[in-house]
């Protein structure tokens, strides 16, 4: 397998701002490439959970629960909570999706290799999202943890701040 080069994107998780969303070129890409990892991983991407992760994608990559239950409703009608939080669930689990607490959102994952931890720069201001893909920060931190709090393993750095526009 090879690894993927490391790099950083940037995601937003404004409430309305929908107009953030991929060209449908790069959407169409990033579903295909969720299609085949869940293929490989011998799950089930629904068209549900496909749909779920479309929408979140459209909103530039990071939102919350709630906006993606509004986008649904828009296109199906009406929708319950759990529709959303189990289709988010599923997407966790598959590692297409991180979960932003600092945010209590979601943003999409932007790399295609399965990776066990996550960085992700969190905007207090703006809720810019930005998945920071630097292996080696990112096993120094768990390498000093180890001596601070033996055995815990982060499945996600959260650093919070302000980004260079709200500075
Ligand atoms: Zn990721
Ligand atoms: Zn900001």
């Amino acid at each position: 397998l090879t690894r993927p080069r490391p790099r950083s994107a940037t995601r937003h998780a404004g409430t309305a701002k929908a107009a953030a969303g991929p060209a449908p070129a790069s959407l169409e890409r990033r579903l295909a490439a969720a299609e085949a990892h869940c293929l490989a991983r011998d799950a089930q991407l629904t068209a549900l959970r496909r749909e779920v992760l479309e929408l979140l994608l459209r909103r530039g990559g990071c939102a919350k629960a709630y906006d993606l239950q509004d986008d649904l409703r828009r296109r199906h009608g009406r929708v319950a909570p759990t529709t959303i939080y189990r289709a988010l669930e599923f997407l966790l689990e598959q590692q297409l999706v991180h979960r932003v607490d600092a945010l209590n959102a979601f943003a999409a994952c932007d790399r295609t290799g399965p990776h066990t931890q996550a960085m992700l720069v969190v905007c207090a201001a703006c809720g810019n999202v930005t998945e920071w893909h630097d292996e080696p920060a990112c096993e120094a931190v768990q390498a000093r943890l180890q001596g601070g709090v033996p055995g815990f393993a982060p499945s996600t750095i959260e650093i919070k701040g302000l980004c260079a526009a709200c500075r």
